[in-house]
């Protein structure tokens, strides 16, 4: 049976790539389906209850910056939030929340079915409609037909999903949610190149179980941050405190004494697992120096006892986990509310995509999230955006989009996928980005909210607001470049007297800024005047104090911009090309890059290949 209408975009998941694909292509105005599972879990945090860290939080940020849901959902469903690595650059600065499941999904839900153009259906994806190589729409689990331009598959743990606890294994997508099998037997038939990968995650604990009066409390900071642009401290739910505890030498000999138990140790898992996010026996083994590892208990909500123990995924036997858990400080008596446990599942090949995300082999099929191989839910949001947008683009005839690697860390991810691929799970990190200062997370709205508005992704409000804040920028740094001290006047004095510097000469007040010593709040507090809107200010600090270093950034930027975007043809014969090695040869034949900064990228690509390139290129023009 057709639905009675046709889609522009249907998107097939509704976790997190799932949902910001789906508001993005409503949002730019096409017709979107989006097809889950279970409404109830649209949202569903999988694992940690949390969102953010160093890496995710400048993807939340971007995507937030593009109009998307993921910060605005945390900042209605946070319940602790944290800046970290707040006494370094603020390259490398980082929000992170703890989000209340319940919360979290109510607003992500709030905001789905309040968005024009999308509509929500309850049903597995079995199947997809392919007619000469491009996709033409989805059949459900009951036989309904849905039609559409492009499709956005975003299966996460899904596809072909096995949980593992202990050397017991059985199907499934998560815990309590069935897997995709039928859909993951159709994808295996298409020209797509395919592998296995696993994750896990911790046994739950009741915190009615737990003595608190032998841990170490983690309060929130003060004052409290917040995650979205758009977002205020009002919105937040009332705050808890997080509790630390400890592995020891009895938790670590359970472990060691049982690997033989552990479907990774004894080879029954197959899959890759998360190198940054290791289970608790992986970090025994791997670390077998360390006597003690620190372990998080968070809090899942404010409304249940549920509590995280950050530290200790594991898919080890029930009984084992048992005997870890009560091994550590505090956790004596603990009930597990829920046991631990690994997943496997399919996941493709991300060199098989475009930088739309649109598969090169199937024409309108994009992919987003866990099912290209990355972990978390910041990546997978990213993700989602970027092939919603490029889907709703599509089907509106007209050009792809992505950010470049230094215009956004959404720009790293996708090139990183692209060009390398991965053979683990891959997560974000500050490291991956070679323009850090330039890509900050404070920044992102300037850097990519005019983009949005461009494309359709940023509506009046956010637009409003971006246009207020960046023109207020731009009259504080012009009041503070044209507001002189002179020396030996009442705010000369009060800076001698505060800094013991004594001002010689007249000074504008960026001159003063631009001095270690002298914050934008201690020149408001100095002078008596400034700007009141806390992400003006930032801005104002940040680009005064860090002028020179991103100046240099943007010089490098532009130099490396000429041959960074120089395409090579799809039909270039690499065994061609005179003096590049047969290896050089082979993985450029593989990798098929679209410009000569892919080339660049691609490891054991030399400079010496990429001159040699370049020569070839300007032979055949
Ligand atoms: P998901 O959040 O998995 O969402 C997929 C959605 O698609 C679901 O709504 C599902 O119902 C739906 N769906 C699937 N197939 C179909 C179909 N055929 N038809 C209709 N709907 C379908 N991340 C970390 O960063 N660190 C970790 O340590 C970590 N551990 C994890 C441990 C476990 C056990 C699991 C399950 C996940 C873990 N994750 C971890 C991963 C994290 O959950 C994912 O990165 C993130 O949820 C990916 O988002 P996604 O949107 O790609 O997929």
């Amino acid at each position: 049976m057709d639905f009675p209408s046709r889609f522009g975009v249907i998107v097939v998941g509704g976790g997190h790539a799932g949902a910001e694909a789906a508001l993005a292509a409503a949002r730019m105005g096409v017709n979107t389906l989006l097809l889950t599972h279970n409404i109830e879990t649209l949202g569903q945090m999988s694992c940690n209850p949390a969102i953010g860290g160093i890496g995710k939080s400048h993807l939340v940020k971007e995507v937030d910056a593009l109009g998307g849901a993921m910060a605005t959902a945390t900042d209605k469903g946070g319940i602790q939030f944290r800046v970290l690595n707040s006494r370094k650059g603020p390259a490398v600065r980082a929000t992170r929340a703890q989000a209340d499941r319940v919360l979290y999904k109510a607003a992500m839900r709030h905001i789905l079915e309040n968005q024009p153009n999308l509509w929500l259906f309850q049903q597995p994806c079995d199947d997809l409609i392919v007619e000469q190589d491009q996709v033409r729409g989805v059949v459900t689990q009951m036989g309904v037909r849905f039609l559409c331009d492009a499709v956005v598959l975003t299966a996460g743990t899904f596809l072909g999903g096995l949980i593992h606890i202990g050397l017991e294994h059985y199907s499934g997508g998560r815990a309590g949610d069935p897997a995709s099998i039928n859909l993951a037997h159709r994808l295996r038939e298409l020209p797509l190149r395919v592998g296995r990968l696993k994750t896990g995650t911790p046994p739950r604990i009741d915190s009615r179980s737990v003595d608190y009066s032998v841990m170490t409390e983690q309060p929130g900071d003060t004052p409290l941050p917040v995650m979205s642009f758009m977002g205020s401290v009002d919105q937040h739910p009332p705050q808890v405190s997080c509790w630390i505890t400890h592995t020891n030498a009895r938790t670590h000999e359970i472990i060691a004494s049982n690997l033989d138990r552990s479907p990774m140790y004894s080879g029954v898992i197959e899959g890759i697992g998360p190198r940054y996010c290791p289970s608790i026996e992986d970090k025994i083994h791997r670390f077998a120096d360390k006597d003690s590892h620190q372990v998080f208990l968070e809090p899942e909500g404010l409304t249940t006892h549920e509590l995280y123990p950050n530290g200790i995924s594991t898919s080890l036997p029930f009984d084992v986990q048992l005997q870890i858990v009560r091994s550590m400080r505090g956790l004596e008596n603990a009930h597990i509310l829920r046991p631990g446990y690994a997943i496997e599942y399919d996941y493709f090949n991300p060199q098989d995509l475009q930088y739309s995300l649109e598969t090169k082999a199937i024409g309108g099929l994009f992919f987003a999230g866990q099912i290209n191989g990355t972990t978390g839910y910041e990546e997978a949001a990213a993700q989602g955006l970027l092939a919603g947008a490029n889907a709703a683009l599509r089907a509106q005839g007209r050009d792809s989009w992505h950010p470049r690697r230094d215009e956004a860390y959404i720009g790293v991810l996708i090139d990183d996928l692209i060009t390398l691929g991965t053979s683990e799970p891959y997560r974000m990190f500050t490291s991956r980005a070679e323009y850090r200062l330039i890509l900050r997370e404070d920044n992102a709205d300037l850097r990519l909210t005019e983009k949005g508005r461009e494309l359709g992704l940023v509506d009046d409000a956010r637009w409003a607001a971006f246009e207020r804040k960046r023109e207020g920028i731009e009259r504080e740094q012009q009041r503070l470049k044209t507001t002189w001290i002179q020396a030996g006047s009442p705010v000369a004095q009060a800076v001698e007297a505060r800094f013991g510097a004594a001002l010689q000469r007249e000074y504008s007040l960026l001159n003063l800024l631009t001095r270690p010593e002298i914050d934008y709040a201690a020149l408001v507090e100095l002078t008596g005047e400034g700007v009141e809107d806390p992400q003006v200010a930032e801005q104002v600090e940040i680009q005064t104090k860090y002028a020179g270093y991103i100046d240099r950034q943007q010089d490098e930027i532009r130099r490396l911009q000429a041959s960074e975007n120089i395409r090579l043809p799809e039909d270039l014969e690499y065994s061609g090309i005179p003096g590049l090695s047969r290896e050089i040869q082979h993985k450029l034949t593989q990798a098929r890059p679209q410009t000569l900064g892919q080339a660049s990228r691609i490891p054991g690509v030399t400079p010496a290949a990429i001159s040699l390139l370049m020569i070839h290129l300007k032979k055949r023009s």
